[in-house]
């Protein structure tokens, strides 16, 4: 009987087990054959500490001095560009990121490419960093086992049922595993895994975000280029291993499943950042989507269900799972009957699915 079985590979669950194992015996099972094969493993990897919901934004500025220590932030800085008729979402995107006014011929002396002919607004945060998402899941993966947790791979939790001791998950191979809690890490799937406990789901909505990667614009060193975002999030594009990626920021509501780019939401995203560079998009060396999944409050959530406390979610990072995980993680170990977090209880109150119930 273990103490924790947490269903989910990806940055949820493996930065809660990270922690969870220090609190008795943990397994993680994931479905698929590698760990981080969905939404972890296809996020633009960006710290940015202001983007989201109020509690998110706690967690991630709480977050910021972990990732630092764990060597996985780098420099990279962000910039948000409008054209004339967009000044409105432009000034939100400054006051909500707290994001410094610069003149356009600035912006363009940072991003060569942009085109002053459409540029009218821009701002600059120096705030917003890199994050190496493989080497944080590897990270917590290895503290996992440090501390005496394991992880299995290729274990898809097909069954759920409830006895009085705690749960027992059915493999899709058969295999039958126990544990006195539960912990839904599942991403897109976590209320699917809800339902399988027989437990009502938290109306979590998985949506799709798509990233095209382009070769780096000819003749440009794009290394330490920031991250440029379309006034009000209509793009962005993001410098990444001598890349150039551009994203329509997308997020069309979808089922959960292995997703992908779709091709005509893709063009329309790729030709809003084709109208404020110099530069047009030849070619697409390839392109992937992923799920960021949101509670209706769009704020992550985390803590034992009031319905039956022995399932304890760890859901709904929508587009702030790594850069809110360090936080996330210690909201979990509290959760589970850890060390206090150091969160008001206002915050644990609004990350709680208690809100929800
Ligand atoms: C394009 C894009 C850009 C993003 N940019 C950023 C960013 O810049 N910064 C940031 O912080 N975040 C970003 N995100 C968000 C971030 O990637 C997610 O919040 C995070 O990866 C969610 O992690 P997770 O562990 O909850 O989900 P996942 O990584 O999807 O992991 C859930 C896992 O559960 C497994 N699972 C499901 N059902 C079962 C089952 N029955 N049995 C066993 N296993 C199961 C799945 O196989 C999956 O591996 C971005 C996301 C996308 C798609």
């Amino acid at each position: 009987m273990h103490d924790f079985i947490i269903i989910g590979g990806g940055v949820a669950g493996l930065s809660a087990g990270a922690r969870l194992a220090g609190l008795g015996d943990v397994l993680l099972v994931e479905a698929e054959a590698q760990l981080g094969y969905h939404a972890s493993g296809r996020s633009a990897a960006l710290y940015e500490a202001d983007y989201g919901a109020p509690a998110t934004v706690t967690l991630a500025r709480a977050s910021g001095e972990e990732l630092a220590e764990m060597g996985v932030l780098s420099r990279r800085g962000f910039l948000v560009v409008a054209q004339a008729h967009e000044e409105a979402a432009f000034a939100r995107d400054c006051a909500d990121l707290r994001m410094t006014r610069i003149g356009p011929a600035e912006a363009q002396a940072m991003v060569p490419i942009l085109d002053l002919d459409r540029v009218a607004f821009a701002a600059h945060t120096d705030a917003a960093q890199n994050i190496d998402t493989d080497l944080m899941l590897q990270t917590y993966a290895r503290r996992l086992r440090e501390r005496g947790g394991a992880i299995r791979t290729g274990a898809r939790a097909a069954a759920i049922a409830r006895d009085g001791e705690g749960w027992t998950v059915t493999l899709d191979s058969g295999e039958e595993l126990r544990a006195r809690r539960l912990v839904d890490a599942a991403g897109a799937w976590a209320d699917r895994v809800a339902a399988m406990a027989g437990l009502p789901g938290i109306g979590l909505t998985p949506c799709r975000r798509s990233i095209a990667q382009l070769p780096a614009p000819e003749g440009h060193d794009i290394r330490a280029w920031p991250m440029i975002f379309g006034a009000g999030e209509t793009w962005y594009a993001k410098p990444e291993a001598g890349k150039w990626l551009v994203s329509p920021a997308d997020e069309d509501p979808v089922e959960p499943h292995d997703a992908w780019a779709d091709d005509m939401v893709l063009a329309e995203g790729l030709a809003r950042y084709e109208e404020m560079v110099t530069v047009p998009v030849t070619r697409v060396e390839t392109s992937w989507a992923g799920l960021r999944s949101f509670a209706p409050d769009r704020t992550l959530v985390l803590g034992p269900d009031p319905l039956d406390p022995a399932f304890i979610w760890c859901a709904g990072q929508g587009g702030q799972g790594f850069l809110s995980a360090p936080g996330a993680a210690r909201v979990m170990e509290e959760a589970a009957g850890g060390a206090p977090s150091g969160f008001a209880p206002a915050i644990l109150a609004a990350l709680s699915p208690a809100r929800l119930r």
